[in-house]
């Protein structure tokens, strides 16, 4: 099978498309890709007369050449055929002059959910024949911990560990993974933030001891962070999607370009819309939204990325993120494949929690990457503004998107929506100055006022029994997954 992925640290690390996502991340601390990725230009004719389900095939089956066509069809069928409460899987709904496109209607309620049903497909599909097993480990600033137990549950031959910031969550995000069943799961809350988790489950991935451990189990770590190209990939499908939508209910003409505001954090949804743009979709500009750890907006205005400075915690936590792992794939395609300059930025990122990229590339990147950030108070004020002249309830994350979409001057634009306000209830009572006592109870609240009814998993939510309550250190978590994975056995 052919190996068109390679590191973005070294171009003679070559994987096939099973590799790399069962591999999730490459041994030398880099991502996969695939370098050619603009060789593939997807026919926009096609993709406006298209179900979701079969434009999921036309867009992955380049990408994954090494799945059958019916591999391929039935992990879409699997992931796509009934978890999702919108016939459309993404709709697009239009909100004064902004086309909002709502992720969030999969069985967690966050975007997430549209990578993280067919991911788990893909893995299967991916273990050798035989007894190959795989056990994800997963840090989580909220949302794809819930999406990953979700999808990854009772899946044959794979267990999954999460790990997520200890009080660092929304009381819904909580309950959503304490309460999770399933006989190959385990939740844990770690003593640190999300950026503590994920730079100790990259560390795990490329430690020796663990790894030789997992080796003689016929165990393969890996990853269902965005880092894996398995879980990016899926995403590309939605801003196909939402360009159907536009030509299709006379918005634009076919070829015409539009721009796109995507909230941002890990950098996996925006890479995916790029990805889009390199396959072919016209695009004029890309918004990276951010929240008060505006790291990314700094990085786009200077080209100076820098985490050296205070973690906020804000009412978006799921974009309270200071390093943005998939940048690194941005950088790749932006300069030119230049695998040298990519791992001198990471190695100084690593080092001094700095980096500098030169002028021109900075050039290059802003020629289609705006940005802009919002803090909590302008979150909120948009959230009222965008209930009192539209009725339309928005999450605090889509609010920061749809605000620097109202904003930016290009029209049309798509501001992504990735989370249903009801996973942040308080919070969106908060911010239309109505009060609550819990999040439960505010959940209830929202529903007299909100159009969408309460998401099935979440109204659950309440009667569940909290099954995970471990509370580790970040240097207790190699030990937790020793032992998950002897279970595993
Ligand atoms: C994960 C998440 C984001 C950020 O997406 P990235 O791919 O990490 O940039 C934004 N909003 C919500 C609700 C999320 O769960």
């Amino acid at each position: 099978m052919e190996k068109i992925y390679v590191s973005t640290r070294d171009q003679n690390r070559k994987m096939t498309s099973k590799q790399a996502i069962l591999e999730g991340i490459s041994k030398d601390g880099g991502l996969y890709v695939w370098p050619d990725i603009d060789s593939v230009q997807i026919d926009l004719h096609t993709i406006c007369e298209q179900s979701y389900k079969e434009n999921t095939y036309t867009i992955l089956q380049p990408l994954l050449p090494d799945f059958s066509e019916e591999e391929l069809k039935t992990c879409i069928e699997n992931a796509y055929g009934h978890s999702f409460s919108s016939p459309d899987i993404t709709p697009v709904k239009k909100v004064d002059d902004v086309y909002v496109l709502e992720l969030f209607h999969g069985p967690t309620s966050a975007f997430k959910d549209v990578a993280l049903t067919l991911l788990p497909q893909l893995m299967s599909a991916s273990l050798k024949a035989g007894d190959q097993k795989a056990m994800i480990l997963t840090a989580t600033s909220g949302d794809t911990g819930k999406a990953a137990l979700e999808g990854f549950k009772d899946v044959d031959r794979i267990g999954i560990c999460v790990f997520y910031p200890h009080q660092k969550v929304s009381q819904i995000q909580y309950r959503q993974m304490a309460t999770q069943q399933g006989k190959n799961v385990k939740v844990y809350a770690i003593e640190g933030n999300f950026d503590d988790a994920q730079s100790k489950v990259k560390s795990l991935f490329l430690d020796e001891d663990l790894r030789k451990k997992a080796e003689a189990q016929n165990v393969i770590l890996t990853s269902a962070n965005s880092i894996n190209i398995g879980r990016l990939v899926p995403q590309i499908v939605y801003y196909f999607e939402s360009y159907k939508y536009l030509v299709n209910h006379g918005a634009i003409q076919l070829g015409d370009p539009v721009s796109f505001s995507v909230p941002t954090g890990n950098f996996g949804d925006v890479l995916a819309g790029y990805y889009a743009y390199m396959m072919g979709l016209p695009v004029k500009k890309f918004y990276v939204a951010s929240n008060a750890n505006h790291v990314l907006t700094d990085f786009l205005t200077t080209g100076v990325y820098d985490r050296n400075r205070a973690f906020v915690q804000t009412i978006s936590p799921s974009m309270d993120i200071l390093i943005s792992s998939n940048l690194e794939r941005l950088l790749y395609y932006m300069s030119g494949k230049d695998t040298k300059l990519v791992s001198q930025c990471m190695s100084d990122l690593s080092k001094t929690g700095r980096y500098q990229i030169p002028d021109t590339l900075l050039q290059k990147i802003q020629f289609l990457f705006g940005c802009a950030y919002l803090d909590d108070k302008k979150t909120k004020e948009t959230i009222a503004t965008v209930y009192q002249e539209s009725k339309v309830v928005l999450d605090p994350h889509s609010a920061i998107a749809y605000q620097v979409a109202k904003d930016a001057k290009e029209r049309p634009i798509v501001a992504l929506a990735t989370a249903s306000p009801y996973k942040f209830s308080q919070d969106v009572l908060d911010a239309l100055h109505q009060n609550s006592t819990n999040e439960l109870e505010a959940m209830k609240q929202l529903q007299t006022i909100c159009s969408d009814p309460i998401p099935k998993g979440l109204k659950a939510l309440e009667s569940q029994e909290i099954r995970h309550k471990e509370v580790i250190s970040v240097e207790q978590m190699k030990d937790v997954v020793e032992k998950n994975m002897e279970a595993l056995l």
